[in-house]
């Protein structure tokens, strides 16, 4: 098979299904196909390839954890992660587009919707009929989203929402936003905006050097009249957005480890052609050290992310096992990244292999749904016991 080969130095594929296997290898499968071909030219012109959301639903990378009778997957959390981990490795813009479809629209819908909202929304966002966005960090409310200004005020059988959010994944194309917004008692509550709401506009948000090949923009509400029947019944609090982010960044710690393991193995490859002082520059010392050290996080992020997944299947894994998860494949990402690019010297900066794009990309990945500070300090809290965010 011409197919990508995943590093696996401790035979990991062993501990994997034969259907897992197989998920993998189409998603592989489309990736190289329909993904790798196009999408330098999408981020050097910093385009999103809205085609792609139709084929993303009909491969099954949306909601691969929501029923089947929801326009779900049904599938497990390993499925799920090698889903994220492929895409990824074709362009972690591409996974943020499938893991903000999945984890943060259809699985809030699915865990805290009624069941005519499940029915209306889901099985047109898993087709990949509906791309749909989740809208929790305002400009003044990064990291600490519980200061939120975005509100409701009730008015009859609708509620007013006003505010703003910013960095928002999939708004620009986005027909349906998840948004969290306080109601009049200061809880802070779900609800589904749909374009087409008065006073609703998602202005794109230009100038990124990083996810170029998603789109990004922010969601303004200018006095929305929203149904109550597009609120969430079942959540209020915190505990509503933090639950759809901790399915997200479990995405994300298979995801980046993809960008990765793509890094990785075109480092690889480079340093056995490229010759220079008579040898092939895989023969210095100095690259090995940077392809041994880049193998062995790669590996002991594989085995985190099975063993998280086997957890995730058992409803085991806490939201801190997640954290570090993401926070570890985040950082064993934008390291590999950085040093393969030095591998390629001046290759390593252009457009002619993908490392730069996944090394800028990190950037993003390591930031958001919680940035790397914040998932250390997560991890600080659940050892000591002491809250350092305030
Ligand atoms: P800030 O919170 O202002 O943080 C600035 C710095 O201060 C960081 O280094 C941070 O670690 C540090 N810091 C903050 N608090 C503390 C503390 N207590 N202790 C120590 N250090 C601290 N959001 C969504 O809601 N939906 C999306 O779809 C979405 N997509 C995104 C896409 C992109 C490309 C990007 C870049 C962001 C996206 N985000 C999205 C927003 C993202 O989640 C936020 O950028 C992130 O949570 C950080 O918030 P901030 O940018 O306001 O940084």
């Amino acid at each position: 098979t011409d197919l990508f080969q995943s590093p696996d130095y401790f035979l990991v594929d062993e501990l994997l299904s034969d259907e897992h296997k197989l998920i993998r290898d189409s998603v592989r499968n489309y990736v190289k196909k329909e993904i790798s071909p196009i999408i330098e030219d999408y981020a050097q012109r910093a385009e999103f390839p809205e085609h792609i959301v139709k084929q993303l639903g009909d491969l099954g990378c949306f909601g691969p954890t929501v029923p089947v009778k929801y326009g779900g997957g049904g599938l497990d959390y390993i499925s799920y992660g090698l889903m994220m981990q492929e895409l990824e490795r074709g362009d972690s813009g591409v996974r943020s587009t499938a893991s903000v479809q999945g984890s943060l629209v259809m699985f809030p819908i699915y865990a805290y919707g009624s069941e005519e909202q499940r029915n209306k929304f889901l099985p047109k966002l898993g087709s990949g009929e509906w791309l749909g966005c989740f809208g929790l960090t305002e400009p003044d409310h990064g990291s600490n989203p519980a200061g939120m200004l975005t509100n409701i005020k009730d008015a009859g059988d609708h509620v007013i929402l006003n505010g703003s959010k910013m960095w928002i994944s999939n708004a620009p194309y986005a027909q349906v936003a998840v948004v969290w917004a306080k109601d009049e008692a200061g809880d802070i509550r779900g609800l589904i905006v749909e374009r087409g709401m008065e006073g609703f506009s998602t202005p794109t948000t230009h100038g990124k050097w990083s996810l170029r090949a998603s789109a990004t923009g922010e969601l303004v509400f200018d006095n929305v009249k929203v149904p109550k029947e597009n609120i969430f019944p079942e959540v209020k609090g915190l505990k509503g957005p933090l639950g759809c982010l901790t399915k997200a960044r479990y995405g994300i710690a298979w995801g980046a480890l993809g960008a990765a393991m793509d890094c990785y193995d075109i480092a690889l490859n480079y340093s056995k052609e490229r010759v220079q002082f008579g040898k092939p520059i895989g023969a210095f010392q100095l690259q090995q050290k940077k392809l041994a050290e880049m193998i062995t996080e790669i590996t002991k992020a594989q085995l985190l992310n099975w063993r998280l997944g086997v957890l995730m299947n058992e409803g085991r894994a806490t939201p801190q096992q997640v954290s570090m998860a993401k926070r570890n494949s985040c950082e064993v990402a934008t390291n590999i990244a950085r040093a393969a690019r030095q591998m390629l010297g001046g290759m390593g900066i252009t457009g002619e292999y993908p490392i730069m794009r996944h090394m800028m990309n990190l950037e993003s990945v390591i930031t958001y749904e919680g940035t790397h500070d914040i998932h250390l300090l997560v991890t600080g809290m659940d050892v000591t016991g002491f809250n350092a965010f305030k």
